[in-house]
């Protein structure tokens, strides 16, 4: 393997890796060399990925049909995603919904069910493997994908902007416990990026034409943007990063926000 962002050459389970971000990430993790599982709750997407990042660039990699906030489902997973992959050194958890609120500020029903898949299922997914990545390494690294909702607020999804902020402080404290075992933790912050999650908010010409006037770079994200900083950050080229929360946006926070 002659690309330095393919090292280690350790396999990563990414969650979400159905859509959007998590499988423009698993493509791009193929693409270096890196075997990839697919963890996703939507099972035709996971194998439907698997087959064709499989067949794009020749690399092991395993769908498994999950639902990150059941733990048992999580634990089962893995004995088969080592077996399949051989190791595994790098986690990126992407598996993510968004909701309004329904009623009020705060609703039961969407905070859990928020709060239980990006944060809850990061923590879960994260104590899931950390053994292997003990095992796999050096070199081993974990991504949490966070967003700009984890540094600013948005009024119309206070769990989602919840859930982000405690995903960024998760990354931290995992930084601090497991930095000195050699695992190295970041999150990543993208801000609009065009995928299925986004579609809602961009279904017009005018509230896209918003949007992508609110972006000093004058466009929308796409997914394989977030995708690289994601590779590059479970490399041994991001060998001192750690416990940094990246800013993947065009320009949206450094220049005030929504
Ligand atoms: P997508 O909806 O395209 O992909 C998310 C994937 O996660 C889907 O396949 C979804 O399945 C899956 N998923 C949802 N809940 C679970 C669960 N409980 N267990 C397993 N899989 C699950 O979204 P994006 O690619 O846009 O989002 C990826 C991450 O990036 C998310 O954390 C999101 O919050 C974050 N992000 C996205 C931004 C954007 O503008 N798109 C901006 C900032 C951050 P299903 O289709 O069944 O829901």
């Amino acid at each position: 393997m002659s690309d330095a962002l393919g090292q280690p050459g350790s396999g990563v389970v990414v969650t979400g890796a159905a859509s959007g971000i998590g499988v423009a990430t698993a493509d791009a993790l193929a693409a270096v060399g890196r075997p990839v599982a697919i963890w996703d709750r939507d099972g035709d997407g996971a194998a439907r990925a698997a087959a064709e990042i499989h067949s794009r660039h020749g690399v092991a990699t395993h769908p498994v049909a999950l639902d990150v906030t059941v733990d048992e489902a999580v634990v089962d997973a893995v004995a088969p995603t080592v077996a399949e992959l051989g190791s595994v050194g790098g986690i990126v958890h992407g598996a993510g919904i968004v909701a309004p609120a329904l009623e009020g500020v705060i609703d039961v029903t969407t905070w859990d069910a928020v709060l239980g898949t990006h944060l809850r299922g990061y923590a879960f997914v994260v104590q899931a493997l950390v053994d292997e990545l003990r095992r796999a390494r050096p070199g081993s690294a974990i991504v949490g994908i966070a967003s700009i909702e984890g540094l600013i607020g948005h009024g119309a999804i206070p769990s989602y902007t919840a859930a982000k902020h405690g995903m960024i402080g998760l990354s931290r404290s995992l930084a601090h416990r497991l930095g000195p075992e050699g695992v190295r933790v970041n999150a990543v912050c993208p801000g609009y990026i065009e995928t299925p999650m986004l579609a809602p908010a961009i279904g017009d010409a005018a509230a896209r034409a918003r949007l992508e006037t609110s972006v000093p770079l004058g466009r929308l994200g796409e997914p394989a943007d977030v995708a690289a900083v994601v590779r590059f950050l479970l490399s041994n080229e991001a060998r001192y990063i750690h416990g940094a929360a990246v800013v993947v946006d065009g320009g949206v926070t450094a220049t005030g926000g929504q």
